[in-house]
């Protein structure tokens, strides 16, 4: 019962799932890029996590501005 869990760790998938602070929500959780580049204007801009649910609602309003 069970056996196939012995190679469990074997199997994982490599730096799939991150757990860090995220640049927008300040809250630790699964990252979704390390390098996403915030702009705040043309001169401002800074480099950071950004988190699976930030990255879907700042895509949501990047396209929505196009
Ligand atoms: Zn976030």
């Amino acid at each position: 019962m069970g056996w196939y869990k012995a190679h469990a760790t074997l199997n994982k998938p490599n730096g799939s799932r991150l757990i860090d602070k995220c640049l927008f929500c300040g809250q630790h959780k699964e990252i979704k890029a390390t390098n996403f580049v915030l702009e705040f204007s043309e001169w401002e801009r800074e480099t950071g996590n950004i988190c699976k649910s930030c990255y879907v609602a700042n895509a949501v309003k990047v396209t929505a501005y196009q």
